[in-house]
């Protein structure tokens, strides 16, 4: 593992985790980035204000390869947001769960809203998240059209890395996850994650209720991925930085 934080405008820290795949901790989420040089596929997208860090991070995993697909966890914003231009400019495939197309198409929207974050911008944290949030476009309409459904537990072959997606409904209807096998990992997106600005907790652990679809479904979810992952697996999520087995 090898981590640095090249001259990047917008301070993404990138994180080798193994050859060809690489985490990104973005200003306020998260990407991954596996290559085998010649092709990218990255998984999430950031904030529709992220778009120079995300492009900023391909062309330094992967100088000169062509992104050919985006895997996405779930559709909020703070992982999707860049997608539009992405799909303007490099025309990957897009692929998410059956379940999470129409949350990533606009045609449902299972995002947390001002009404519910309102009563809790009295408390700094969330007053900061709130701004940030704004400024990088969370607000802002994201709408996807062209989205390809995948089979959860068949795995995949992207980029030259050994991709398996597994449904793990809660956060959102459709909120996948990603084992990554050759580097024994796994991509939590925002059913688990390691930090976030509204908490101090560091290290793994859930988002708090308001933040989900189904908070029981997520808790569920949560406890299966925190037994499963305890000093096993690589987590790279959402939120926070990766996590490597002691
Ligand atoms: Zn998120």
């Amino acid at each position: 593992m090898s981590t640095s934080r090249p001259e990047n405008p917008a301070h993404a820290r990138i994180t080798r985790v193994a050859p060809g795949i690489h985490f990104v901790e973005g200003p306020a989420s998260n990407w991954v980035v596996l290559t085998d040089g010649d092709s990218v596929t990255l998984v999430d997208t950031g904030y529709p204000a992220d778009l120079a860090a995300v492009e900023h991070s391909l062309e330094t995993c992967a100088p000169g390869a062509r992104l050919t697909t985006v895997l996405i966890t779930h559709g909020h914003s703070d992982h999707i947001g860049t997608l539009p231009e992405l799909a303007k400019k490099y025309a990957p495939r897009v692929l998410a769960a059956a379940e999470e197309i129409p949350n990533i198409r606009r045609e449902e929207l299972h995002q947390i809203g001002i009404g519910d974050i309102l009563p809790r911008l009295a408390k700094p944290r969330y007053a900061r998240w709130t701004l940030h949030a704004i400024r990088a476009g969370g607000l802002a309409p994201i709408e996807v059209r062209e989205v390809e459904p995948v089979v959860p537990g068949i795995a995949l072959t992207l980029s030259g890395h050994t991709v398996i997606p597994r449904l793990t409904p809660g956060h959102t209807p459709g909120h996948l996850i990603f084992a990554l096998p050759e580097a024994n990992a796994l991509i939590t997106g925002d059913a688990l994650i390691t930090a976030h600005p509204t908490v101090s907790t560091r290290g793994p652990q859930a988002l708090g209720d308001i933040w989900h679809w189904d908070a029981p479904a997520a808790r569920r979810v949560f406890a299966e991925l925190a037994e499963e992952t305890c000093d096993r697996l690589i987590i790279l999520p959402g939120h926070g930085p990766s996590h490597f087995p002691a």
